[in-house]
């Protein structure tokens, strides 16, 4: 097989590269791991830039988004027993949206069947090959007989944990890492959620947050120790001790129920540098991951596929390396200020086991003056709603 751009990995930053390439006529063909209803079935992230949601309108998959998806005008910061709100619209005339990324994923995919795009699924052992070379190649295995693509280009969008990342001579990368002392315990559940806007709540027993995914799907975290398993967290656990985090008012409102799924994810902050390796790119969290926090992941996958697809239509169209070239500089300049505000709120937000009551304290006098002072709630909320791209 040939093609222009082979794609490894079908999350967000694989398929949506897709689909601006396929609007920029340029082909290519994606390989994924696993199967589409696994992908789908991976529950995530769910707030979106305005950015994002015009790269979806770019390539006329945003509909359902714009019919379905909450948008949100502003945010509330609980500490001290109250609520503070932050308007990010008032601040900086942006909003951001509620729209599971799962949601956001059916829609890349569906897109990209109506495109008549190649994509394979349950391709094993994929190998990015050659890269350093004018002539790329990736080999795979599906359904037992091994194939290859020959390619102009590969683009590594396979996630943290991905193939093309560790295809790379370790003496040709970089990498930049903070792992965090505790994780997420997530559960989402088919309950009203307690609040209109989302609630970032810091606590004396630890940090939580009240999120959504519809306006009768509620998503809420604690954050937990790493070691805890979720089988220490029946239902009735989870629900009492969010309610502890929580300032009276909303512990009161909060309606509960069973839980339809419940997971612990570890956090960190990682950025690989570059992002480009001969002819092998790297997209999303294959080059980069940042704790929740600041609702940041899914909205890089974006704009990454957003620089890297102009790139290489300066490429085909304009016979010209310049983008190509620019691509890893461009990216990491925004990838590294989203991991410096999601590292900055997860510092100001959660219980930190190692900086005691004076650590403690630092963060009440920060929160106090976020949000009472407009220049800081405006910074905060100028990288909340997403800096430009
Ligand atoms: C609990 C949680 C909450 C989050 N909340 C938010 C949020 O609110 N806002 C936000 O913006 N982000 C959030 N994120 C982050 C967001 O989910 C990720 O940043 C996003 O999924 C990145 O997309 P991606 O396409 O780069 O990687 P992925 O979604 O990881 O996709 C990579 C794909 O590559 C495939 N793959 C891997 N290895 C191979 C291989 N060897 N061969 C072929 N295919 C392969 C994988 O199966 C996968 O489908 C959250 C993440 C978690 C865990």
């Amino acid at each position: 097989m040939r093609t222009k751009v082979a794609i490894i990995g079908a999350g967000p930053a694989g398929l949506l590269l897709g689909q601006l390439l396929h609007a920029y006529g340029i082909d290519n063909v994606i390989l994924e791991r696993q199967t589409p209803d696994y992908v789908l079935g991976r529950i995530r992230a769910g707030l979106l830039e305005e950015g994002t949601v015009a790269l979806l309108d770019e390539i006329g998959a945003g509909q359902r988004a714009h019919r379905e998806g909450l948008v949100h005008e502003g945010i509330e910061l609980a500490f001290s027993g109250a609520r503070h709100r932050i308007d990010l619209h008032g601040a900086t005339g942006k909003t951001v949206m509620i729209y599971g990324q799962t949601e956001v994923t059916l829609d890349l995919m569906n897109a990209r069947l109506a495109s008549g795009l190649t994509t394979l699924y349950e391709a094993e052992n994929v190998k990015p090959l050659d890269f350093d070379t004018d002539h790329p190649r990736v080999t795979y295995v599906k359904d037992g007989v091994a194939g290859e693509i020959a390619c102009d280009f590969i683009a590594g969008c396979d996630g943290y944990h991905g193939i093309s990342r560790a295809s790379v001579k370790p003496s040709a990368i970089e990498n930049f890492e903070r792992v965090y002392p505790f994780g997420w315990l997530g559960i989402l559940s088919d309950t009203p959620p307690v609040n209109p806007e989302l609630i970032y709540s810091n606590h004396a027993r630890g940090f939580a947050l009240c999120t959504m995914r519809s306006t009768r799907r509620s998503r809420y975290y604690v954050q937990c120790p790493l070691e805890d398993h979720i089988d220490q967290w029946p239902d009735e656990r989870f629900w009492d001790e969010l309610k502890r985090r929580l300032d009276q008012e909303t512990a009161d409102k909060l309606v509960t129920g069973p839980s339809i799924e419940k997971s612990i994810a570890p956090l960190r902050s990682f950025v690989a540098e570059p992002m480009r390796f001969g002819r092998m790119f790297l997209a999303g969290d294959a080059a980069h991951i940042v704790p929740p926090t600041g609702a940041k992941g899914l909205n890089l996958a974006a704009s990454d596929a957003h620089y890297l697809a102009l790139a290489f239509r300066e490429y085909y169209d304009e016979k010209s390396s310049a983008g190509i070239d620019a691509y890893s500089a461009k990216a990491l300049s925004r990838v590294w200020k989203a991991v410096r505000f999601s590292w900055w709120m997860t510092s100001m937000l959660h219980k930190f086991p190692d900086t005691g009551t004076f650590g403690a304290r630092i963060q009440l006098a920060e929160l106090d003056y976020v949000t009472n002072s407009k220049a800081a709630m405006t910074s905060l909320a100028e990288n909340y709603v997403g800096l430009p791209f």
